[in-house]
């Protein structure tokens, strides 16, 4: 078993992890509480200037791990297919603009069309941004999605259909998420992950906790330690197979978006720090 360092170091924000905040916000409240690293939203970045983030990023030492999120590839109509293109393109700019290494991809789905059809499309999506992404020395993690997703989402579910994706894409480039809120009942998890890491595809490793009961299955994410979802043991996998980066806390929350966002980052530190 790999030893788990029990630090801030590699600890990650999503920026919507603390939405009400806009990027200075977050920028400079993780630095103050000593959080090294961050994962944009785009949201974040609308009408922003993005060398004017860049420079904020660089002045607090801030590690960008990665700009959430492209994908959204299939539909069962051609031009919103042709718009999503040129969305992930955008992204693959804005992405070396602000420095970020990685986009994460939310591979979508359209329930107007078989789940077969949607995975075909979200691979020719990936294949035609790839050339960019390539260029612009940027990496694309395929995040699978939970089951719950797979009729507006993403029609990777599993971390066996990530893994199937990034190996036939065949590019350093091409990778896998590996959130635990999405892929934790996976029976095929473990050596889902082990496989990851041995094709040197293991990307990312996002994390939060499944509550019981949960009460929206879009916005009610809880902090690390408060769910049902054995993240040490999980983290432990991940590290094992040679994932030594950022962890990246990802959680929507209504609730805590509703309390005072410093006295939330100290819990998430907290819940990090002991629970993850
Ligand atoms: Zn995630």
């Amino acid at each position: 078993m790999a030893s788990q360092i029990k630090d801030l170091s590699k600890l990650c924000i999503h920026t919507q992890t603390t939405k009400p905040w806009d990027i200075d916000a977050c920028v400079r409240n993780y630095s103050m509480k000593g959080i090294k690293g961050i994962t944009i939203w785009r949201n974040v970045l609308e009408n922003k200037n993005l060398n004017g983030v860049k420079a904020l990023l660089d002045d607090f030492g801030m590690n960008v791990v990665s700009l959430a999120r492209g994908g959204f590839f299939p539909s069962v109509d051609a031009g919103k297919r042709h718009k999503a293109i040129d969305d992930n393109l955008l992204a693959i700019e804005q992405a070396a603009v602000i420095g970020a290494p990685m986009i994460v991809l939310v591979c979508g789905a359209d329930g107007g069309q078989s789940l077969e059809k949607s995975r075909e499309q979200i691979a020719e999506g990936i294949a035609k941004i790839l050339p960019a992404a390539q260029k612009a020395g940027i990496k694309l993690a395929i995040e699978p999605l939970h089951p719950m997703y797979a009729g507006d989402r993403s029609a990777i579910n599993t971390i066996r259909q990530a893994n199937e994706m990034a190996e036939m894409l065949h590019s350093e480039f091409v990778g896998v998420a590996v959130d635990v809120y999405h892929t934790w009942w996976d029976p095929d998890l473990q050596a889902g992950i082990q496989r990851c890491g041995e094709q040197k595809k293991l990307f990312a490793f996002h994390v939060c906790d499944w509550n019981v009961p949960t009460t929206d299955f879009l916005n009610d994410r809880g902090l690390m330690g408060e769910g049902c979802i054995n993240i040490p043991e999980i983290r432990t996998w991940v590290e094992d197979a040679g994932f030594r980066g950022f962890i990246e806390v990802e959680i929507f929350s209504d609730k805590y978006w509703a309390m005072d966002q410093k006295a939330y980052l100290e819990k998430i530190k907290q819940a990090y720090l002991t629970k993850t």
